[in-house]
């Protein structure tokens, strides 16, 4: 069933002009047609009353567990191309919660602070879309950009920066992971193809990030976010 993440005001649904234009020309929804409609991390089972003017209803709530038991976000060192785009696709999928880019010392490409508004209007759209189709109950932020210097604006209980010169055994990794207690927030920073330079390990570990190895094979730096957020969200949902 499709759903929808919009407002709803006395029982109506209220959709974006993006949504209702998917709804009704896309997917070409008639009367009486159902969809889930997500609203402040709750679903709801809706009914289209009338197309047009569109008119849909609230006619039940659904009791749903999507949502992974502590907040996750994800920094990401920017990276070149698509690639970007498939980490933001991936991690909304993983439950991450807020998508923070870095940019590093060796991160190839750099956003303009001032026009940066269409790269992250277009991972904002990748992160609705895959929130949408993951059942997930909340779209992960994906408005902000940071350097290593502000990497304090970041508040988390569990800090991790998989670094590559660490890779080999991962219990640190998972020791960490399972520290974490419900409704506390971690944080893992995964560098740029070039990998992290020695000085932003140590500026990260002085903010209290605990350098962890994915494993004895250097990862791309896109492979690395994906396999972290799915060892995460792995050890999270264990029971
Ligand atoms: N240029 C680096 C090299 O050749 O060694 C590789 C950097 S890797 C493509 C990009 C990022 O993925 C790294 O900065 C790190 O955050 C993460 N990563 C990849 N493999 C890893 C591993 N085995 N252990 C820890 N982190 C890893």
């Amino acid at each position: 069933m499709q759903r929808y993440f919009a407002s709803i005001v006395d029982k109506d649904v209220l959709l974006s002009d993006d949504d209702i234009f998917h709804l009704t020309k896309v997917m070409r929804a008639r009367c009486n047609d159902e969809i889930e409609v997500v609203n402040n991390h709750q679903v709801f089972l809706c009914e289209i009353k009338s197309i047009k003017p569109l008119a849909i209803k609230v006619k039940r709530k659904i009791n749903e567990k999507r949502e992974l038991k502590c907040k996750i976000i994800l920094i990401a060192a920017l990276l070149k191309g698509e690639k970007m785009d498939f980490v933001v696709q991936k991690a909304t999928e993983l439950g991450v919660n807020e998508i923070v880019f870095l940019e590093s010392e060796r991160t190839i490409i750099r956003v303009n602070r001032r026009d940066n508004s269409n790269r992250l209007d277009r991972y904002k759209r990748i992160a609705k879309e895959a929130a949408e189709q993951s059942c997930r109950l909340a779209v992960p932020d994906v408005s902000k950009v940071i350097s290593i210097n502000e990497l304090s604006r970041i508040k988390a209980d569990i800090k991790i920066i998989p670094y590559e010169l660490n890779a080999g055994i991962t219990k640190t990794f998972i020791d960490e992971i399972n520290k974490a207690k419900e409704d506390q927030t971690i944080a893992v920073m995964v560098g740029p193809e070039g990998g992290f330079a020695e000085y932003e390990v140590n500026i990260a570990k002085c903010e209290g990030f605990v350098p962890v190895s994915l494993g004895r094979r250097i990862l791309r730096a896109e492979t690395a976010s994906i396999y972290a957020l799915s060892v995460i969200s792995c050890l999270l949902e264990k029971k």
